[in-house]
């Protein structure tokens, strides 16, 4: 079972870099850096409260520790900036020794370009973590490595909340760079729709403001890993007024696949909207103690401002003969808990295991294509010598219309068009290449039905959840206007491709 080992470590820069010399001496000095790096010169530059973690420490390995194992960046030092400015003179340090950096921040980015880094300064934001609230209660300043959990729970002392992402452990500015997906995005947009302004460390190590004055602003709402480091934003904030939250959680065999997609496209898409207080996930895994022969489909109904979920929303699937429902009640904390994504659950957790994802937007279910895919998942989870059964499906059909009220141009983020974000996650413990290749192959033939089904002409990936070799134009959009107008600022802002790790911009 996996014990959470992190520790704060209590050493300024210049004594950490002391105290970690030692581990040079077994040959895993940060100074042994190919391009010699002095990174006793850079905790000298640094404030007393950043840290730097070297190879062979206890900090330096839960550092850089990844929710998933496969492809991930390798790093020879890990500075943990306790100030914005620190930021700077970390990346001003990284270009004077020619050494590759990268943000870090919740550890749950998996898409597997970040493997190309392969030495170089993880720029860990941990320690810039404030929140501030303006005096009108319409803004708050935020750090640019507050994890989701942290900025809800602080806001919520104040009666405030605004988007995040649901995990409670992936970090605030991970997702809302690429956009970002969240419980109220019905009322208010995506987590990028609320940033008013960022502090930005630029590739050449200055730190600027960006509002919506600047080019870069647009570009940061969605390709954002592209640009910068953010150390600070100031989003729009909102008063609590509706804490109180009901779920009802529907239990299918997977014989019920077609009707159950069939009716989640008829309430919810074809024949009617998801309303804004409403949000439906369903999962599919493989859980014997409830269907020992097969996956079962868990759909959650969220609703807002209610203690029980009201019965227009949960009575068409109670009608079609579910293995059980649970309901229950609480508040908007209780969501990520409900829906397995809390603090304690097993996606907040660094297990050892690859995780990839194979994500795809649609528009809408084909209940056939759910059909064909849900076959190959039962296949793939229930054989007797399966690395797959551990896999999730994922199915995010949040309310749509602060998504939809900017309009597809406001920003960087291409698919504001599209209702539903699907993935298969392919958990498996990382033993080789063959089963690397397994996941590969059958996380492609599940989106390749997925989207012959859909009737697109191009496919449109969610970059946060992409498995890595996608097309910049699924993870951008495919019009050539986004690509241009995305290229045009990487080669002002980013000419050298310093922050290419992540998706990068072709
Ligand atoms: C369990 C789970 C739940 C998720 N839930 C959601 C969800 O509800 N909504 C959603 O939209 N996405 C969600 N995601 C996807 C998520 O958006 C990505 O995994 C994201 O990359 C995680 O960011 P991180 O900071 O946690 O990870 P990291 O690996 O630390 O960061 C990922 C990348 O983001 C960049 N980055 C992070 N912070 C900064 C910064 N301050 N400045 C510049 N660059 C930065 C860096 O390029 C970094 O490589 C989820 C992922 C998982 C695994």
């Amino acid at each position: 079972m996996y014990q959470h080992k992190f520790k704060v470590a209590a050493l300024p820069a210049w004594a950490a870099i002391a105290t970690c010399l030692v581990p040079c001496v077994s040959g895993f000095c940060a100074r042994a850096d190919t391009r010699q790096a002095n990174y006793t010169e850079l905790a000298e530059q640094l404030s007393s409260s950043a840290l730097i973690y070297l190879p062979g420490s206890d900090t330096f390995e839960d550092a850089v520790a990844r929710w998933s194992n496969l492809s991930v960046p390798v790093a020879n030092v890990v500075v943990s900036p306790g100030s914005e400015e620190d930021v700077v003179t970390t990346v001003k340090f990284a270009n004077k020794y020619q050494v590759p950096f990268l943000a870090t921040n919740g550890f749950h980015g998996s898409i597997t370009t970040l493997g190309k880094m392969s030495s170089g300064i993880e720029i860990y934001l941990n320690q810039l973590n404030s929140v501030e609230i303006s005096e009108d209660g319409q803004t708050a300043k935020i750090g640019g490595g507050i994890r989701s959990k942290n900025l809800t729970d602080a806001l919520w002392a104040a009666s405030k909340q605004t988007v995040t992402g649901t995990c409670e452990c992936v970090s605030y500015l991970g997702p809302g760079l690429g956009g970002g997906h969240g419980w109220l995005q019905g009322h208010h947009g995506l987590v990028s729709d609320q940033f008013l302004s960022f502090n930005v460390v630029l590739a050449d190590g200055s730190l600027v403001t960006v509002d919506e004055s600047s080019d870069l602003f647009w570009g940061l709402k969605g390709a954002g890993h592209n640009f910068g480091i953010v150390t600070s934003v100031t989003s729009k904030i909102y008063d609590l007024t509706k804490p109180n939250y009901a779920v009802n959680t529907i239990f299918f065999s997977g014989d019920k696949v077609k009707e159950v997609y069939q009716l989640a496209n008829e309430l919810w898409i074809t024949n009617g909207t998801m309303p804004e207080d409403l949000n439906n996930w369903s999962y599919w895994f493989y859980d014997p103690t409830i269907d020992a022969d097969k996956p079962v489909i868990a759909m959650y109904i969220i609703q807002e401002g209610v203690d029980v979920v009201d019965s227009v929303h949960t009575q068409p699937f109670l009608d079609l003969g579910p293995i059980m429902s649970q309901p229950q009640s609480g508040t908007y904390l209780d969501l990520g808990k409900w829906t397995g994504i809390s603090l304690a659950d097993g996606p907040c957790q660094k297990t050892g295991n690859a995780n990839p994802r194979f994500p795809i937007y649609l528009k809408q279910y084909n209940p056939e294509a759910q059909a064909q895919v849900y076959e190959l998942f039962r296949q793939a989870t229930t054989n007797d010598s399966t690395p797959f059964s551990g896999a999730l499906f994922m199915f995010e059909g949040y309310s749509q219309q602060g998504l939809k009220a900017p309009g597809d141009e406001a920003s960087a983020f291409a698919y504001r068009s599209e209702n539903l974000l699907v993935a298969p996650l392919l958990t498996y413990a990382p033993t080789g290449q063959a089963v690397e290749q397994a996941a590969y192959q059958l996380g492609n033939q599940i989106r390749d039905i997925l989207y012959q089904g859909s009737g697109e002409s191009s496919l449109s990936t969610y970059v946060n959840y992409a498995y890595g070799d996608e097309t910049p134009k699924a993870w951008y959009g495919s019009e050539s206007w986004r690509q241009d107008r995305l290229s045009a600022l990487k080669k002002k802002y980013d000419p050298t491709a310093k922050f290419s790790f992540y998706a990068p911009i072709a």
